[in-house]
């Protein structure tokens, strides 16, 4: 059984992300993969998970989230190998420090060597990042900047928007996977929605799924070449 936990969506919900775990919990059971998803609400005792989700979030609820976290021992789960996908707050919490508004400091939970700083402006729009030769669509919404210390991989190049700092986007650092883009991105993303449950199952690849999202996927990164990304 593939235990898949949406990580306080009242807290990292602002975005959407937690279509992430519906279309996980989707594409496995259509392939017939025994999966449980659970939304972990901030009263919740935090479940065991094979995968984690974390979504994106307002600077407070952020700052909540990270105390939460740590207390719920969490990090202890990743290190027993639990996987996790992030998204926007959820990347900037795995990291060592975070600034919010203002540009007060935060510890972060300390889980990849990443640091946010508070850019000179937020990054509001379509973020476009290829990865493997693969274009990842999504927007962007955040005031950060985030940069990484060694042993981090980024999850890809930015075409469009500014992802990490205008370079990059996200990480991947082991199981821990991680990315500025909303979307929700996996429903954007058939392909990396697939990625991250093959990698969250321990499989090279899954068989393939025929779906509308891969229509929309196209039809989506048609519309993009014509505005200029290619
Ligand atoms: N609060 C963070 C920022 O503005 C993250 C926002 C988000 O998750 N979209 O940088």
């Amino acid at each position: 059984m593939l235990t898949i936990v949406q990580v306080y969506p009242e807290l990292l919900g602002t975005y959407g992300d937690g279509g992430n775990g519906l279309v996980l919990a989707e594409r496995a059971r259509r392939r017939g993969i025994a999966v449980r998803l659970i939304h972990a609400g901030m009263d919740d005792q935090l479940a065991s998970a094979d995968l984690y989700l974390l979504g994106g979030g307002e600077d407070g609820p952020q700052r909540l989230a990270v105390e939460l976290l740590a207390n719920a021992g969490f990090g202890q789960q990743v290190s027993n190998g639990a996987m996790v996908f992030a998204v926007c707050a959820g990347l900037q919490m795995l990291g060592t420090s975070f600034s919010v508004h203002g540009d007060d400091e935060y510890r972060g939970l300390g889980l990849v060597p990443a640091v946010t700083t508070r850019a000179t402006t937020r990054a509001v729009g379509d973020l476009v990042t290829e990865v493997n030769g693969t274009l990842m669509v999504g927007f962007e919404n955040h005031g950060g900047a985030t940069s990484f210390g060694s042993g981090v991989d980024p999850l890809g190049t930015v075409v469009r928007g500014r992802g990490n700092d205008g370079q990059t986007d996200g990480c991947r650092m082991g199981r821990i996977w991680a990315t500025y883009a909303h979307g929700p991105v996996l429903a954007l993303n058939p392909w990396l929605a697939d990625a991250v449950l093959a990698e969250a199952i321990g499989r090279d690849q899954l068989e393939p799924l025929d779906s509308v999202a891969d229509r929309l996927y196209e039809s989506r990164c048609r519309a993009l070449m014509n505005l200029g990304v290619d």
